[in-house]
């Protein structure tokens, strides 16, 4: 039963609609991807920047946790609220509120859904590119929130690289605005910077002003796989080091492979025999020229690695039959277990191969199956750790390969997140990588944007 002082309270920001504390409604506020679950006390839907602080204000008074969720499609855990409290819905704040065309800039509220926001643009001759595989229904507030990633970040970076300013309200109740709409501004420390990744943690974001670029005219997509794993990977390291590189370069491994073709039918896939250690997903962009040059350029590299498998595809069945395949992955695994330990690490791209020889030997040494894919040109492989979850050994073990998977990741110089951020699925992990120093700085940095420690907390660290 809700206390009834709070809800009154709450009622007085919100109005008696847009509050909910009954708990048949609470429940569709309490999980996310992880399949994990926590139940909110209360869950709001503010409209705007006063009330969100109107909110942290009452949030101190009674010490009470405030958590941010756009759409609850992270993989981490942070959206969940771990010690009850408030969910802040952002799904009444979805308007694009300014497209700056002279300064190519577009301003929206949190909640908008990054897919709503690339078929707006795309309309009037622009593109946003970061592009999550949840793109349809994740927020922008939860992208920047995650620093989300996708395939297009091989050639033009992550959510980070194109927010340039955010309004946000701090955990002290304070509305702050970062950044500016200029490229260059290095007045003081980048706060803007600091909010993106910073998990719900430091502040919660209203407004957010992201950078747009002109839409490509055109993009043709080339499908390369290797026998060989070595052949694979100095092929793509060869369409790194070009001027044109890339706009796509997704990889997967055999077993994706064979897990895509066992679950996925089209006409292009079971026409072709496709099959091979390494296959790649190539995309370029630009204007026809461009593209259908690039598309020369990469067929002749590619063929000097002596491909199993190679067709380059300009129609838009078959580059959306490719793509379709390429999102049938995750689905696809379940033949290999009903419950999987899903990981997003990111090595140096030098360090991949070594990698996923390590992720083959983790597998055999648990007699688990490890399925890797992912974004080639950020070194960003997800490992899915397939496990039955009535089989608690098995899943004892599964836990135990992803211990061994995070700690080589963290010696071969890389991050154990590279886009799906740490919440409460890697806290544990990240002495992993940082000392007590460098996290005693980080909750310090935590403490001066949020003094009470309302904002999400248990995340990221205890
Ligand atoms: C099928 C699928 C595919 C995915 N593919 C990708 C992918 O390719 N790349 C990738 O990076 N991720 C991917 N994800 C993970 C997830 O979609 C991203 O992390 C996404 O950015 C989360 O957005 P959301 O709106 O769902 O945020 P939520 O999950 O609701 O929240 C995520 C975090 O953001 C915080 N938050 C939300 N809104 C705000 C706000 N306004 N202010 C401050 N904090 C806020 C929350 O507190 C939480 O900590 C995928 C998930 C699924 C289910």
């Amino acid at each position: 039963m809700a206390d009834n002082i709070i809800y009154n309270e709450l009622k007085a920001i919100f109005g008696i609609d847009r509050v909910l504390c009954e708990k048949e409604e609470l429940l569709c506020y309490s999980y996310d991807a992880t399949t994990k679950e926590f139940l909110p006390d209360y869950v709001v839907f503010p409209f705007d920047v006063n009330e969100i602080s109107s909110l942290i204000k009452l949030c101190i008074k009674h010490k009470l946790p405030v958590v941010g969720r756009g759409a609850g499609s992270g993989f981490s855990g942070g959206s969940l609220p771990l010690k009850g409290g408030v969910v802040i819905s952002f799904t009444k704040m979805n308007r694009i509120l300014e497209l700056d065309e002279e300064n190519m800039f577009v301003t929206v509220e949190a909640g908008v859904i990054n897919g709503e926001l690339k078929l707006y643009l795309t309309d009037k001759g622009y593109f946003y590119p970061p592009d999550p595989a949840s793109y349809e229904f994740s927020t922008i507030g939860g992208n920047v929130a995650e620093c989300a990633g996708g395939p297009r970040a091989v050639k033009y970076g992550v959510t980070k690289d194109f927010v340039a300013s955010i309004r946000a309200v701090t955990g002290a109740g304070k509305i702050i605005e970062t950044g500016s709409k200029t490229v260059k501004d290095v007045a003081g420390y980048n706060l803007t910077q600091l909010f993106v990744g910073s998990e719900g943690t430091l502040g919660l974001f209203s407004n957010i002003t992201l950078k747009i670029l002109p839409k490509p005219a055109s993009n043709s997509l080339i499908l390369a796989s290797f026998g060989n794993v070595k052949d694979g990977f100095n092929a793509a390291i060869s369409l790194l080091k070009l001027r044109n590189r890339p706009s796509m370069l997704e990889f997967m491994d055999e077993l994706s492979i064979k897990s895509v073709k066992n679950y996925f039918k089209s006409d292009l896939i079971d026409a072709n025999n496709i099959n091979g250690s390494f296959l790649f997903i190539i995309e370029a962009d630009g204007t026809e020229e461009e593209v259908a040059l690039s598309i020369r350029q990469y067929t002749d590299i590619l063929n000097g690695f002596s491909p199993s498998f190679l067709f380059s595809s300009h129609s838009d069945k078959e580059k959306s039959a490719i793509m379709d395949a390429r999102k049938a992955i995750s689905p696809s695994l379940r033949i290999y277990g009903n419950f999987k330990i899903n990981n997003d690490i990111a090595v140096p791209v030098n360090k991949i191969v070594e990698m996923l020889s390590f992720l083959r030997l983790v597998s055999e040494k648990h007699g688990i199956p490890v399925i890797n894919f992912g974004h080639f040109g950020d070194g960003n492989i997800h490992v899915n750790i397939m496990l039955n979850k009535n089989d608690k050994d098995m899943v004892a073990r599964g836990e135990e390969a992803k211990s061994e998977i995070l700690r080589k990741t963290v010696d071969l110089g890389g991050s154990i997140s590279g886009e799906h951020g740490i919440g409460l699925i890697k806290k544990e992990f990240m002495k992993l990588k940082y000392g007590e120093y460098y996290i005693d700085l980080m909750k310090n940095v935590k403490k001066a944007f949020d003094p009470y420690n309302i904002l999400n907390p248990g995340k990221i660290f205890d």
